[in-house]
């Protein structure tokens, strides 16, 4: 321990998505740099995020194409499903990516440091009673579920726990209408839980564009997915047959569930962080404050990814770590990431591929200069099958060029289509320029250039 060093240029607190990202970037251009990590390296996408909700979706599009496959002439007997199985298999990857990502800060020259870190000054981190040095500091420590505050909250699980889960429950309740909740019960539903879907408003998927939205909730119920909008929930009971029930302020109860899964939002981790004691400000709901290059009110102190509240996503940490240490690094004295026109896919059934201004967004922007392109059709793939996937596509553009500044899909193969387009979008396309490009075919993405 005595002769590892305890000045550093950039110390990162967390190493997920951001922290690892701007440690090795910096470290890149000759900065000396350390991680300093409590938990698992890769964060929450790794460990209990984007990595096992993907393994678990495609283990859920296999259940539907199952379904399907009868639609193409196979006769599929009786099929199981073993969770435990398919845990095992998905946790042992993930291993494997905690442990590779030691290897990569070992390759990168970045120090690893194990344990919780707290700030004694603007330059100064302690982990478990150790301080080091540095001249930047990057705050990168991520979110949390958050848990309801009402009786019995703690007999249900969070997105965390869920990822714990070692076999496949029977009837589950999803409170919540974000990606997450939207994903989770998806992927339950697919792979045969009894899944009812708790709003506390009246839609899911509230900040998505309309067409999403009602086409998810179409296909969610059309899937069997029972949903509940406007469910204020009071509390949660363990009833004598074991199974949990929710109470609603409107004296609806609902029971038989063997789990109840909390999926109503995330806060950030800045727990005994100390920022207060370095008077770095944090907003009302606790996200640290930066301005558009990163930076904190404190010289120095930095903050990237979900801690900050800004468009909570993997590949938004990550670059906006890299990008801070271009400049801090790099001599690239402008470098800050753009945070508009981020592209993101919802990983349900069908999946959404979503980029720029939804429909109200635009319209309230931009008024009567908003024009909608529009289509909704049943894909080829769905044509041989009998449950009918719908697939729906909107652009939105404005101005008499139609410049491109909303991209909204929902089908098959909607989660790898949006990437190209959000290229385009990002170099301001016009409608035009969609339309003289020359279309794939037969494929669903064809309709996004030869839409009328
Ligand atoms: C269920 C779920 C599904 C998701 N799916 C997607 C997806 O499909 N696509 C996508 O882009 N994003 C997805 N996300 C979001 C994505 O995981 C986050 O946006 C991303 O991980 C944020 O990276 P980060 O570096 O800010 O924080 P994190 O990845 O959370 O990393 C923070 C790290 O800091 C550590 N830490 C915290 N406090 C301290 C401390 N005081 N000292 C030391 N270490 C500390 C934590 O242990 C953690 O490892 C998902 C999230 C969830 C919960």
């Amino acid at each position: 321990m005595s002769n590892e060093p305890r000045h550093f240029d950039l110390i990162a607190i967390g190493g997920g998505s951001g922290g690892l990202s701007v440690a090795e970037r910096a470290a890149r251009y000759g900065a000396r740099c350390a991680v300093v990590e409590s938990r698992r390296l890769g964060g929450t996408c790794v460990n209990v995020g984007c990595v096992p909700k993907k393994v678990m979706w495609y283990g859920a599009s296999l259940a539907h194409a199952l379904k399907d496959a009868p639609g193409y002439g196979f006769s599929v007997g009786e099929t199981t499903f073993d969770w435990a199985e398919l845990k095992a298999k998905r946790d042992a990857y993930i291993s494997g990516i905690n442990g590779w990502y030691v290897t990569y800060l070992d390759d990168s020259d970045v120090a690893l440091i194990r344990g919780h870190a707290r700030l004694v000054d603007a330059r100064t981190v302690e982990v478990d009673g150790i301080r080091y040095t540095a001249d930047h500091v990057v705050l990168a420590t991520g979110g949390e579920p958050v848990m309801p505050e009402i009786e019995g909250a703690d007999l249900g699980i969070t997105s965390d726990g869920f990822f714990e889960l070692d076999h496949l429950p029977g009837r589950v309740a999803v409170v919540g209408s974000g990606y997450i909740a939207v994903e989770l019960a998806g992927l339950l539903n697919a792979l045969g839980t009894d899944v009812s879907l708790y709003l506390r408003g009246e839609h899911l998927l509230r900040r998505f564009d309309n067409l999403l939205r009602e086409h998810l909730t179409e296909a969610m119920l059309e899937a069997g997915v029972s949903v509940f909008p406007r469910a204020r929930i009071e509390s949660l009971r363990r009833d004598d047959d074991g199974r949990l029930s929710l109470h609603c302020a409107d004296g609806r109860i609902s029971g038989g569930f063997e789990s109840v899964l909390w999926a109503i939002g995330r806060r950030p981790a800045v727990t005994e962080l100390g920022l207060e004691a370095i008077g770095v400000i944090q907003d009302e709901h606790g996200h640290v404050a930066v301005d558009a290059y990163q930076n904190t009110n404190v010289a120095g102190i930095y903050a990237i990814g979900d801690i900050t509240g800004r468009v909570e996503l993997t590949p938004v940490a990550i670059a906006a770590g890299r990008r801070l240490a271009d400049r801090l690094f790099g001599g690239q004295k402008a470098r800050r990431l753009d945070y508009e026109n981020i592209a993101t896919v919802v990983f349900t059934h069908p999946p959404i591929g979503t980029v720029g201004l939804t429909e109200d967004e635009a319209r309230e922007l931009h008024g009567e200069a908003v024009k909608i392109y529009q289509t909704s059709f049943t894909s080829m793939y769905h044509a041989m099958t009998d449950h009918p996937v719908k697939t729906a596509m909107k652009l939105v553009t404005v101005g008499a060029r139609e410049k491109v500044v909303g991209c909204h899909i929902i089908g098959p193969g909607a989660d790898e289509m949006l990437q190209g387009f959000a290229v385009a979008i990002r170099m301001g396309a016009t409608k035009q320029d969609l339309d003289d490009t020359v279309a794939i075919h037969p494929t669903s993405a064809e309709e996004l250039v030869t839409m009328r």
